[in-house]
């Protein structure tokens, strides 16, 4: 029973990356198989896995949410993120994007602010075996210096700016990619690249995402 809706699970992801990712232009065949093999209803409230592969983003616990699928690929495929790469996530929330980004990269550090969120994320990611993956408890929007640099920071809440500190945690040749915009309106993805003291951003795409707060 359990393999069969295991099964079921993962005919419904193929048919996400098909139509909801590639459909909409995510082309990085890394990216596309990362979406294709990370269980995202593992890392959703039991009653809602059968909504884990649709189109929109779901509520996980303490007011926040798990984002669209297309949205973490799409974000995914801007940070160009390599086998050999240190990768920071801001905002671990259900630990989804996380185990992403795990696939794709060497490892990566995920900060979360809410404890709960962080001790769930956790765990599901011991439990699937993404061990390159570490989640920790603080106040991402000042990065993680403690491990920095970063071949690419990810960034899944909205700032108004872009925060300096992160920029500044960046690898040369470092990206960022961080929704930026008003708050209560929508914002855009917007990619940062660093060269040397030198940095370049484009915004990429509208979005909606729950604010960083910033508590230091
Ligand atoms: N990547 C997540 C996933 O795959 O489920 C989605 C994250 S949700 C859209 C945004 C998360 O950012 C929330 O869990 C929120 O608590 C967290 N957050 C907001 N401000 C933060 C901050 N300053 N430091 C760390 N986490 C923060």
């Amino acid at each position: 029973m359990a393999g069969a809706a295991e099964d079921r699970h993962r005919q419904r992801r193929l048919a996400m990356v098909r139509r909801q990712i590639e459909g909409r232009g995510v082309r990085d065949p890394r990216v596309l198989e990362a979406m294709r093999s990370v269980p995202r209803h593992r890392f959703v409230a039991r009653k809602l896995a059968g909504d884990a592969y649709k189109d929109h983003p779901l509520p996980i616990a303490a007011g926040q949410t798990i984002s669209q699928p297309y949205i973490v690929a799409l974000m995914a495929e801007a940070a160009a993120i390599g086998p050999q790469d240190r990768v920071l996530e801001v905002g671990t929330g259900s630990g989804y994007g996380a185990a992403v980004l795990a696939v794709l990269a060497d490892s990566v550090v995920s900060v979360e602010r809410h404890r709960k969120l962080a001790d769930s994320a956790a765990r599901v990611l011991g439990d699937l075996g993404y061990d390159n993956a570490a989640v920790v408890c603080a106040d991402g929007s000042q990065g993680y210096r403690e491990e920095a640099p970063f071949d690419a920071v990810v960034v899944t809440a909205a700032a108004s700016g872009i925060p300096p500190r992160l920029v500044e945690q960046l690898a040369d040749g470092g990206r960022l990619v961080i929704p930026v915009g008003p708050l209560a309106f929508s914002q855009n993805l917007t990619l940062v690249r660093r060269m040397g003291n030198q940095t370049t951003s484009k915004k990429f795409c509208p979005v909606r995402f729950v604010p960083l707060i910033e508590e230091s």
